[in-house]
């Protein structure tokens, strides 16, 4: 249960972020909404989700590419919050391409919003939760901050960097209950992967459901995605007293892609 706790997701106006939204607002947390695109039915549907608790949702729409932005954000989730008890850095954008004409704004692009974000979120979050003594900071980082593919240098570089990040935090608040870990899925069904599956059914000239089957089938043993709704799940385990002690994992929800 966490209710009287504040979490701050960000990107999670769709996919994985609004996955992990909707399950930590079912525990009773208070929510924080930042993204881009259709806010106001994000907002209904974790405030539905968090119905029976009558929790309170808000919205940043800060650019996570912008660190001041990001500064205005954790000031409002002070003042109309009282600060962010369980922050989640999950917005992320992809861009694929050889690094010799990888685009030079696209990797900072990337690197920003991937990367720095969490950076700043996590430094101006701590203060408040070392007040507490209690914190969560939960990275979502990917298979590809543990392993690499072709074509996604800036993507692998900020996901291998945000594993580093979180065990760097996790060293510095060990012994405080702030507990700093990551998250590394494998293929989730979200509009960020669905676009790769288009771009490949129209490079190969294949269908969709071909290009579904190729993707899954080069990397994910399993041949099946991972869920928003398991994401989410376990995100609320990283938040129960059952996980106190764990810090600075890099956890895999891939279908075994990293096993191999
Ligand atoms: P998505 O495209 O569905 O959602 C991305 C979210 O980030 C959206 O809410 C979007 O508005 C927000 N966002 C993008 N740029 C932003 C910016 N500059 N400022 C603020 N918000 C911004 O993508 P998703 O698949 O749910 O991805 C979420 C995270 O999970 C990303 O970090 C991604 O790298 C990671 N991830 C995704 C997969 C997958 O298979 N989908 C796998 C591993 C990791």
């Amino acid at each position: 249960m966490l209710q009287n706790k504040t979490a701050l997701v960000t990107g999670s106006t769709s996919g994985i972020g609004l996955g992990i939204a909707k399950a930590l607002a079912k525990q009773g947390a208070n929510l924080i909404l930042n993204g881009f695109g259709d806010y106001a039915a994000a907002k209904a549907e974790v405030e539905a989700a968090g119905a029976a608790f009558g929790i309170k949702v808000g919205y940043s729409g800060a650019d996570m590419s912008k660190p001041a932005d990001i500064e205005a954000m954790m000031r409002e989730a002070t003042t109309a919050f009282g600060g962010v008890d369980i922050l989640v850095n999950n917005a992320g954008i992809q861009y694929v391409s050889p690094v010799e004409s990888f685009p030079a704004e696209k990797w900072d692009a990337v690197i920003a919003i991937n990367l720095s974000s969490a950076f700043h979120t996590t430094r101006l979050a701590i203060p408040a939760m070392r007040a507490k003594n209690w914190g969560r900071i939960i990275n979502i980082a990917s298979a590809h901050g543990l392993v690499a593919s072709a074509n996604k240098t800036a993507y692998v570089a900020a996901k291998h960097g945000i594993v580093g990040l979180t065990k760097s935090v996790a060293l510095e608040v060990a012994t405080t209950g702030i507990t700093v870990n990551a998250i590394c899925p494998g293929w989730v069904l979200t509009p960020l992967v669905q676009k790769q599956i288009d771009d490949r059914a129209a490079n190969e000239k294949i269908t969709v459901e071909q290009a579904t089957k190729d993707l899954l089938g080069e990397k994910e043993p399993s041949l099946q995605f991972t869920t928003t709704e398991q994401l989410g799940e376990l995100a609320v385990f990283m938040c129960s007293p059952a996980a106190d002690n764990i810090r600075g994992v890099a956890w895999a929800a891939d279908g075994g892609w990293t096993a191999q």
